[in-house]
């Protein structure tokens, strides 16, 4: 269980929630999100432009709760759009370029808690995109798991079902599911 550390002082910090495709990343990320709302903080939201799943200016989970979110293009853009933000939250971090790792830096070192949800793992069972120097350069990682649909074990892995070999594919939940470490293996050797 993540707890935010007591700020005494104005200091800044990156949080990661990482996992697997339907273990609960986006729903963590707005848990913390609209918690910091709540306190009246100023909070931003932003995601890839590429992630055009269900809505174009919400950050929506799978269980529907959903928060305002901004979409860019380049991460770049996040630090010219969270002017005088206390909280910055970024989902679907897989699919930033890689100034993403500079981006959260920056706006730590200035004060800002930035929150970061991202895939770790491609279809392929590899790192994705800038997700390990992110978890590289955070304060704090949740690593959230799904449940195996084959065996009911753990699962780290988000395994396709399709062919496609393309790494950014949409339309999550008829083209993947969560699998464990050995069925994971298994099916990517059938
Ligand atoms: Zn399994």
């Amino acid at each position: 269980m993540f707890i935010e550390p007591f700020n005494t002082h104005k200091t800044g910090w990156i949080e990661v929630v990482c996992g697997s495709m339907f273990s609960g990343k986006t729903e963590e990320l707005i848990r913390r999100l609209k918690r910091a709302q709540i306190a009246n903080m100023r909070v931003e939201i932003f995601k890839p432009a590429v992630d055009t799943r269900y809505d174009e200016h919400d950050v929506v989970s799978h269980d529907a709760s959903r928060i305002r979110s901004t979409p860019v293009s380049a991460s770049q853009n996040i630090l010219l759009l969270a002017d005088e933000v206390e909280v910055v939250g970024i989902d679907e971090a897989q699919f930033f370029d890689e100034g993403i790792v500079e981006v959260a830096e920056t706006l730590a070192r200035s004060g800002v808690r930035v929150i970061i949800a991202g895939l770790d793992m491609d279809f392929s069972g590899k790192p994705f995109g800038p997700m390990p120097q992110i978890l590289a350069t955070a304060d704090y990682i949740t690593k959230l798991h799904a449940i195996c649909v084959r065996c009911g074990n753990i699962a780290n892995f988000s395994y396709r079902k399709t062919d496609q070999t393309q790494k950014v594919m949409l339309g999550e939940t008829e083209s993947y599911e969560p699998r464990c470490r050995s069925c994971f293996y298994e099916g990517q050797q059938a």
